[in-house]
């Protein structure tokens, strides 16, 4: 039978890391003896050997700390786990041991931030049950965490592009309007690609999605690339099939409509290959700026937006509105 590697489990997942922090070499042996077997050990004399550790090694999983140590005391240790920078440090399970009677450290380890205390000499079940318990749980955290986070992700994006959908749109729109309320500007553009339907009757389906990816692509470049004044932090989002819009925080409407013109441009250039057959794409495009409407709600400026870029496509497509009258705007 082949040896199994010190730092695995019989089912081959690598055996959690425990930092023991303990100046005195019995109460050390002690622990070393109990948790040996299911867990790989570290070991520091006292609270700065301990941080120091931490900071190198972020493969520790739980601390397990004396409180009267020389240098650093397991109470500070403690304190600066809970107010570290990062936050798998800041999150880590603590479990904290003293010999000393009464209940005033028991106290302020709790306050400090400690997930559980235990009273030397340790007894060996309970310390392994112990940190057993919190480790498994400090996972089921991170795992929840990680699946409230994913979940967020997949509330607020489209899967076909990767950019904010539509309800995240206006979400942030809301945001940013009620922020500009305060004196700020900022406008917005509503995009629609030309024929769409077209380019899925006589390619197909997958190929009308190929097309929606590399306009995707080509709008974050174009609304990505470094901005003469400065600005940045503007929001693209796909709000439905083959329509886009772009929320351009603290711009004008002489800033909206070079944007907008700006990424006609580009989308006119774009050449996007799909089974040996260059596709050329075009988008009409309306603008509204937030002080130009006086409006209350994101989704008025997007009418006004949306109103103009059909518009644009009444006045031939391929062009961009940043008006009602029509007469200003820029042909391609
Ligand atoms: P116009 O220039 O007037 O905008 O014409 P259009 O053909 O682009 O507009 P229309 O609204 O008639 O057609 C939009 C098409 O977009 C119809 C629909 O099948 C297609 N579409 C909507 N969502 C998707 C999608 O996710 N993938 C693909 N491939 N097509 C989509
Ligand atoms: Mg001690
Ligand atoms: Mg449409
Ligand atoms: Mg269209």
């Amino acid at each position: 039978m082949p040896t199994m590697p010190m730092d695995e489990t019989q089912a081959g997942t690598p055996r959690p890391c425990v930092l023991i922090v303990e100046d005195s070499k019995t109460a050390k042996a002690m622990l070393q003896k109990e948790l040996a077997e299911q867990y790989i050990l570290l070991h520091a004399m006292d609270g700065a050997e301990a941080w120091d550790m931490l900071q190198e090694n972020s493969q520790i999983d739980l601390v397990i700390t004396d409180i009267n140590m020389p240098r650093m005391s397991g109470q500070q240790l403690l304190v600066k786990i809970r107010t570290s920078d990062a936050p798998h440090i800041r999150s880590l399970p603590v479990i904290v041991m003293t010999g000393t009677d009464g209940n005033a450290d028991k106290n302020l380890a709790f306050l400090n931030g400690a997930n559980d205390f235990v009273n030397k000499p340790v007894d060996g079940l309970e310390i392994q049950a112990r940190v057993n318990v919190h480790y498994k749980l400090a996972n089921t955290i991170r795992e929840l965490e990680k699946s409230k986070n994913a979940l967020a992700h997949q509330a607020t994006t489209d899967p076909l592009t990767g950019l904010k959908n539509r309800r995240s749109f206006h979400e942030l729109g809301e945001q940013i309007l009620q922020a500009a309320s305060g004196g700020a500007d900022f406008s917005i553009i509503h995009l629609d690609i030309d024929h769409f339907k077209q380019v899925n009757d006589v390619y197909g389906h997958a190929a009308g999605d190929e097309v929606l990816m590399a306009v995707a692509r080509q709008l974050n470049h174009v609304v990505r690339a470094p901005d003469v004044s400065g600005r940045g932090g503007d929001i693209l989002a796909r709000i439905g099939g083959e329509e886009f819009a772009i929320l351009l925080p603290n711009t004008n409407r002489l800033g909206a409509a070079v944007m907008a013109e700006r990424i006609r441009a580009a989308l006119e250039k774009l050449t996007i290959w799909i089974s040996g057959t260059c596709l050329a794409v075009t988008a009409s495009l309306g603008t509204a700026n937030f002080r130009g409407e006086k409006v209350e709600t994101i989704r008025e400026l997007l009418n006004i937006a949306d109103r103009r870029m059909y518009l644009a496509k009444k006045l031939g497509r391929n062009r961009i509105c940043v008006n009602d009258d029509g007469k200003t705007n820029f042909h391609g």
